[in-house]
C-alpha cells in the first residue's frame, strides 16, 4: 500500500500539482482494506497507558503490575473473542511480523527434526506470506508447492488434499484475500488436513489479517493451528498484530531477548497498542453482522451503479463468499495508476491492491491468479467500504467516475 502510495506522490510531484488544496474539499476514503481509522473508544481505552500507566510490564514494582495487568486482560480479551487460551496469544508488532513468525517459526522446529520439508500455500497470498515462503525456498532449502485459485479467487480443497506429501510441514492459506476480497473455505481445509495422517504433523496456518470485522473467528470452528491478525484492519491502531498458537504448535522465535510473550517474542511490550488491539477486536466482534450488513449494502449498491453507468466494467473475484466491503473493479482500457491520481486530486482514496515500480503499478499477482490478463490486471481498482461510508460518498465518487473513466481509457 505505501508503495501505490509512493506512486501516488511520484505521479503527482512529476504532473507538478500540490495537493495542500486537498484539504479544503471533502475527502472520501474508500481504501479501508489498506488501513481504518482508530475507532474512538478504542483510541479512548488506549490513552491511559501512554503517560499515566507507563512502567515496563516486566518491573516487579506496582508501576510495572498495573502495565503487566493490562496486556494480561488485552490477551484475555483477545483468547476471548477467538474462543482460545491466553496462553495461546502472541502480541506481535503487525501482521506481517505474525505471518512470519507463523511460517518461519513452524519451519525451523520442523528443520530441527528433518532436513528436507515442504509448505503448501496458494497464489493469492499477501505478500508477508510469499517472501517468508521464498525466504524459506532460498535460505532453508524449503519446497514450496503455491496452489493456483479459480477463476472466482478460491482455492480448492482437493487441490490441498493432492499436495499433501509425507514431508508437509505446514499449510498457509489466507482467511479473505486483501484485493478481491475472496473468503476460502477454510473449515473445509483444516478437514482435508486433519485426515492426511501421515508420520509428521502438518500444521494449518491462515492470515486473517482482512477478515477480522466481517467473519467469524472461533478458531476451533475453522480448526486452524495458528491465525494472524491485524490492529489496523479493523479499527485499532497501527503496529500491532497478533498470532494465535494452538497449544501444542512448535514455533521457534524470530526475535530473542528477555523472554516476553512466553518466549516468542522478545521485546518491551506495546501497551497502549496492545490494550487498543482487544479493546478493537472485542468490538469487531461484537459489532460484526451489523458491520458486515451496512458494508454488504453499500457495496452491492455500488457494483449495481458502476456496472450501469460505466459500460464494460465488471467485478473481479466472485460475487458470493466475499468480503462484504471489498469490490475490485476492472474498467477496460482505463490506465488504473492514472486513475488512482487523478481520483486522488479530487480528493478521493482508492487503490490497486498492487505494488508500484517507479510510475507504473506492478501487474497483481491476485488478479493473474484468478485469470486477468496484464493489460486488464492494469485496468482495476479496489475501492473498500467501512463503517463511516455512506451512500452520498458512493453517488459523489460514482459521478466523478464516469466523468474521468474516458478521459484515462487509452486506447
Ligand atoms: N495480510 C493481509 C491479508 C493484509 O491485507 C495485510 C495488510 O495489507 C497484511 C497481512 C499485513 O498487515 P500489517 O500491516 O499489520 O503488517
Amino acid at each position: 500500500m505505501s508503495r501505490v502510495g509512493s506512486c501516488i506522490t511520484v505521479y503527482a510531484s512529476r504532473h507538478g500539482k500540490l495537493l495542500s488544496f486537498l484539504a479544503f474539499m471533502k475527502r472520501i476514503y474508500l481504501d479501508y482494506a489498506a488501513s481504518t481509522p482508530v475507532d474512538e473508544e478504542v483510541l479512548k481505552a488506549m490513552l491511559p497507558y501512554f503517560s499515566e500507566t507507563y512502567g515496563n510490564p516486566s518491573s516487579v514494582h506496582a508501576f510495572g503490575q498495573d502495565a503487566q495487568s493490562a496486556v494480561d486482560t488485552a490477551r484475555a480479551k483477545t483468547a476471548a473473542a477467538l474462543g482460545c487460551l491466553s496462553q495461546e496469544i502472541i502480541f506481535t508488532g503487525s501482521a506481517t511480523e505474525a505471518n512470519n513468525l507463523a511460517l518461519i517459526g513452524v519451519a525451523e522446529e520442523a528443520l530441527k527434526k528433518r532436513k528436507n520439508i515442504h509448505i503448501i500455500s496458494s497464489r493469492v497470498e499477501h505478500e508477508s506470506v510469499l517472501e517468508p515462503l521464498s525466504y524459506l525456498e532460498k535460505e532453508r532449502g524449503a519446497s514450496v508447492t503455491y496452489l493456483p485459485v479459480t477463476s472466482g479467487g478460491f482455492v480448492r480443497p482437493e487441490d490441498v488434499q493432492n499436495a499433501l506429501r509425507e514431508d508437509t510441514a505446514l499449510v498457509s492459506i489466507m482467511y479473505a484475500n486483501n484485493e478481491v476480497g475472496t473468503i476460502q473455505p477454510i473449515a473445509e481445509i483444516a478437514n482435508v488436513i486433519r485426515a492426511h495422517n501421515k508420520k509428521f504433523r502438518v500444521f494449518f496456518h491462515t492470515d486473517a489479517a482482512q477478515a477480522a470485522s466481517y467473519l467469524p473467528l472461533a478458531v476451533a470452528q475453522l480448526g486452524v493451528d495458528l491465525m494472524t491478525l491485524s490492529g489496523h484492519k479493523m479499527y485499532g491502531p497501527k503496529g500491532v498484530g497478533a498470532l494465535y498458537i494452538k497449544k501444542g504448535t512448535p514455533v521457534a522465535p524470530l526475535v530473542h531477548g528477555g523472554g516476553q510473550e512466553y518466549g516468542k517474542r522478545s521485546g518491551t511490550e506495546n501497551v497502549p497498542a496492545v490494550v487498543g488491539f482487544a479493546a478493537a477486536l472485542e468490538r469487531a466482534v461484537a459489532h460484526r453482522e451489523e458491520a458486515a450488513g451496512q458494508a454488504e449494502a453499500l457495496r452491492n449498491y455500488f457494483i449495481a451503479q458502476i456496472t450501469a453507468r460505466i459500460p464494460d466494467t465488471r467485478l473481479n473475484g466472485s460475487r458470493e463468499n466475499r468480503l462484504p466491503n471489498n469490490a475490485n473493479i476492472l474498467f477496460p482500457g482505463a490506465n488504473a495508476a492514472e486513475l488512482i491520481v487523478a481520483l486522488d486530486m479530487e480528493g478521493i482514496a482508492v487503490s490497486a491492491g498492487s505494488a508500484c515500480q517507479s510510475k507504473a503499478l506492478a501487474e497483481s499477482h491476485v488478479l493473474s491468479a484468478i485469470g486477468l490478463s496484464k493489460k486488464d490486471a492494469k485496468s482495476s481498482l479496489r475501492f473498500s467500504f467501512g463503517n463511516y461510508t455512506t451512500k452520498e460518498d458512493l453517488d459523489a465518487v460514482l459521478d466523478i467516475l464516469v466523468k474521468l473513466e474516458k478521459k484515462f481509457r487509452v486506447k
